[in-house]
């Protein structure tokens, strides 16, 4: 008799359990050493292959994508709905961060000696942090611009935080073959549609491993539950926004703009969003986000090899909840009230952090140092939450990832490129053993 294999997804879950056990246990068994020689290096091996795959995806399936497009006008119609839509979502985040925050006060609940201490601890790693926020921040204004046309083809594709980058050259690149002569460009799209299915399939690949990848991420994490009880009222503020923007906001804008089910598309994207959550990493994530939004969510591959990498890159909606409450947090327990002004400001500069902030673990952290200057806050207030952000950054990537295909959802709606009906059962598709 035929027995019922446990679909992948239920694996990564399993895997992702397991592992929150074993770090939260390991070092109470004494086991730090051995998971960090044995267990740690499993999860490097699955983050570097996500990562090794992830620039020739966003160079092969925007190619793909954009050259099968009719004509150009579609995909600057395409381009103006995503980016309209990346911003609204990114302004709501921040206001819901900032409202919270002001209700909450969970900076006026810091004992002044808990302060100090966490101040003491953490202030010597801020340095390389602050150091780097500032090489963005002397800039000129238009630097963001000229940052997204690379003067070398390889030198963009050779680092993963170029992704805007490595996006610029891929639609132009599209662009010139729907523009080329169709007869000459023939042979370079068969290899851009062949090239795209080799690159699905090496993703299939690498999620066959990912049970074990997040087990190894997750039980290799060192959280200290001590320091989360002393930033706890900070955390869960934090949480509830991240809360409010998946169950509340997300859904309604779904709901109003799509004939997707909310449930349905959380079960397309849960193996993308347990990978964010292991991975703190939207860019890391990014190939299976894509898997997901086309096979489980029926999204074109016209519409998601546009949307997700863009968002990947300029649309955080997590990292945006976070640096709003943040920000003010810090304020509140250095004793500073914040001005309507200010938080306006915090707002703005909040914005072009997180399109800033490059998608990997941390990376909000550092952007925040801007928005705490941008008002005048010392960024060493930083240190006051260091000790939790990566459990938060953990939470706040996949809230980050799930706004991104909300997006996916809505604007391949808007363009009749979402067909439900091709779309596989998650627990057939990417999620098949
Ligand atoms: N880790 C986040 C991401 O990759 C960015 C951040 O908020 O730090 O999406």
């Amino acid at each position: 008799m035929k027995t019922k294999k446990i679909p992948l997804y239920a694996k990564i879950l399993i895997g992702m359990a397991l592992g929150l056990i074993w770090g939260l246990s390991n070092s109470a068994l004494g086991l730090t050493g051995f998971t960090h020689n044995w267990i740690k290096p499993f999860g490097t091996i699955f983050i570097n292959s996500l990562k090794l795959i992830a620039v020739p995806l966003i160079i092969v399936s925007l190619v793909d994508g954009v050259s099968n497009l009719s004509d150009v006008s579609k995909l600057s119609r395409i381009g103006g709905k995503t980016i309209g839509l990346y911003m609204f979502t990114t302004v709501l985040a921040i206001s819901i961060g900032l409202v919270l925050v002001n209700i909450i006060e969970p900076g006026k609940l810091l004992s002044a000696e808990r302060r100090d201490s966490l101040h003491k601890n953490f202030a010597s790693d801020l340095k390389q942090s602050i150091t780097a926020a500032h090489s963005t921040h002397d800039a000129g204004p238009l630097q963001p611009l000229v940052n997204i046309v690379p003067d070398n083809f390889f030198n963009a594709a050779s680092d993963n935080t170029n992704m805007l980058q490595i996006i610029f050259f891929s639609i132009l690149f599209g662009v010139a073959m729907i523009l080329a002569n169709k007869e000459k460009v023939q042979p370079v799209k068969s290899f851009f549609d062949g090239a795209n299915a080799v690159i699905l399939s090496i993703v299939d690949i690498i999620m066959r491993y990912a049970p074990i990848g997040v087990f190894a991420l997750l039980a290799s994490l060192s959280i200290d539950l001590e320091l989360m009880k002393a930033l706890s009222v900070y955390s869960l503020n934090v949480v509830l926004g991240l809360a409010i923007m998946m169950f509340a906001v997300y859904p309604t804008l779904l709901k109003f703009f799509t004939k997707v089910k909310y449930k349905e598309f959380i079960r397309g994207i849960l193996p993308a969003q347990i990978l964010a959550f292991s991975t703190s990493s939207s860019a890391a994530t990014l190939p299976v986000t894509m898997d997901c939004a086309e096979k489980n969510l029926g999204i074109s591959e016209e519409v998601s090899s546009f949307v997700l990498p863009l968002g990947a890159t300029i649309n955080m909606d997590g990292t945006s909840i976070h640096q709003g409450v943040s920000a003010v947090f810090i304020a509140q327990a250095f004793g500073i009230d914040l001005t309507l002004g200010q938080q306006l400001t915090i707002l703005m500069t909040a914005v072009l952090a997180s399109i800033g902030a490059a998608a990997v673990p941390g990376a909000g952290i550092i952007m925040l140092i801007i928005v705490l200057e941008s008002v005048g806050l010392d960024p060493a207030g930083l240190a006051l939450i260091l000790a939790v952000d990566r459990p938060l950054d953990m939470l706040r990537t996949a809230v980050n990832i799930t706004g991104d295909s909300a997006v996916a959802s809505i604007v391949a709606t808007s363009e009749n490129e979402l067909n439900i009906a091709t779309a596989n059962d998650p627990t057939t598709n990417i999620n098949k053993d």
